[in-house]
């Protein structure tokens, strides 16, 4: 939670204008401040609470995640939900840095070319 709490997106993330507030609301879920909040804190962090994600107890397999070593997202259907307009809004977020990336690369061979165009 403290880590959560600590980092500059989270207070954008959970704002009810901005970031996944709006969406979670839109669903129509009650708690949505908690719910988001649990699913955001199960992205930070989703290791098993019984064995840290080691996926061993202490004599055998795991009881808590079944040998997974991670935990299940909160809140059962609702959480999934989120999770999966979460993880849509990653999957976007990465194809827009790979594109922004190319942009970048482009733009520097034409600012290459204009300047030793320039000195020519
Ligand atoms: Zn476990």
């Amino acid at each position: 939670m403290q880590i959560l709490r600590s980092l500059p997106q989270y207070s954008r993330l959970v704002d009810t204008h901005a970031g996944f507030m709006p969406w979670v609301l839109a669903q129509g879920m009650k708690n949505a401040r908690v719910k988001l909040t649990d699913v955001l804190l199960w992205w930070c962090d989703r290791k098993c609470p019984g064995c840290g994600g080691i996926k061993l107890g202490k004599m055998a397999i795991c009881e808590t995640c079944k040998g997974f070593g991670a935990r299940e997202v909160p809140h059962e259907a609702e959480g999934l939900l989120i999770s999966e307009h979460i993880g849509e809004h990653v999957d976007r977020a990465r194809c827009g840095t790979i594109a922004a990336l190319k942009l970048m690369k482009g733009l520097k061979v034409v600012a290459a070319q204009t300047v030793s165009l320039a000195r020519h």
